[in-house]
């Protein structure tokens, strides 16, 4: 079975449902509130989970409730959670606002995903035994750094989300095989307006480079090859938190498979189709038979 292991982050979603979300300085009423278990990291995990892997998730948990339930999350989709540590303080946090458009606005206090700053003993050891190892920016760059290395010495493929977007280092970006961005994130990186050309601009950095369009669907250029346009199943959205680890999470899943660039990307856009489909972020994930369902070669 594809083993996957993920460095990253675990967080306790906050979600705010509200017609329209409140500009500076405005109080407005919301229709609901959930707690739903998030964090860009455990998300892919989950995501690669119900997409068939085997996945070990590397990270931390706060000593509160949160914790407790994050972590069961997890393991009730299948994760495994020895590598991920419970340490002193409040676990990490996602404070979400989802419009009745479906898009969503967010703050992450990152609580004891902020204790993430190394490697522990076992770390490499589960890292070296994957067939990939997905990366995000939720936790310390250092750590993020640090287990790409890993991977690199023991040659893991490296999925990297640049999220929340900001500058990469260079020993980070020599270290990357596959970067995975959204439209604000590839733009925000680049400085380039157009996806497009913000994707060029990131291929000189690392060898593949897929950037998400949302709706769209997504385009995906390799050295050396045409680039690749995706497009989405096209679906109504009720919220689309989640839906970029949703693509992540399987695309990993299915480039570990061995399955061809092309349809590994469909398959993941078909994913997360189904994840925007349904509120919440991992609880809106699908499981494999309902990817292959949707999946269209
Ligand atoms: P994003 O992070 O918004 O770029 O979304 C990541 C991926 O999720 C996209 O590349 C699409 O495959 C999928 N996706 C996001 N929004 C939608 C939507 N409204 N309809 C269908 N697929 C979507």
């Amino acid at each position: 079975m594809t083993h996957i292991v993920v460095l990253g982050s675990t967080n306790m979603d906050l979600v705010t449902y509200v017609a329209k979300a409140p500009q500076r300085g405005e109080t407005v009423t919301g229709r609901e509130f959930h707690t739903i278990p998030g964090g860009k990291g455990a998300n892919q995990a989950i995501a690669a989970a119900r997409a068939g892997a085997t996945v070990s998730m590397i990270g931390a948990v706060g000593n509160d409730a949160f914790g407790l339930r994050l972590r069961d999350t997890l393991e009730h989709s299948g994760v495994d959670t020895d590598f991920l540590r419970t340490v002193e303080g409040p676990s990490g946090t996602a404070h979400i606002v989802v419009d009745d458009e479906g898009a969503n606005s967010i703050v992450v206090i990152p609580g004891a995903n902020g204790t993430v700053d190394h490697l522990s003993p076992g770390d490499e050891g589960v890292i070296a035994s994957a067939d990939a190892l997905l990366l995000q920016l939720e936790i310390p760059l250092r750590a993020v750094v640090l287990g790409a290395q890993a991977a690199r010495r023991h040659g893991i493929r490296t999925v990297l989300t640049p999220s929340p977007a900001q500058p990469l280092p260079p020993e980070l970006l020599d270290t990357t095989d596959l970067l995975v961005a959204n439209e604000y994130e590839a733009i925000t990186l680049t400085g380039r307006a157009d996806p497009r050309e913000a994707a060029a601009a990131l291929l000189e950095a690392v060898p593949e480079v897929v950037v998400t369009l949302g709706a769209t669907g997504c385009l995906c250029l390799t050295r050396g090859t045409e680039p690749l346009v995706i497009p989405a199943p096209k679906v109504t959205a009720v919220d689309s938190t989640g839906a970029g680890d949703t693509f992540v999470g399987t695309l990993a899943v299915a480039l570990a498979e061995e399955k061809p660039v092309r349809e590994a990307l469909s398959w993941a856009a078909a994913a997360a189709a189904i994840s925007v489909q349904r509120a919440g972020a991992s609880a809106s994930m699908p499981y494999r038979p309902e990817i292959d369902a949707q999946f269209t070669a």
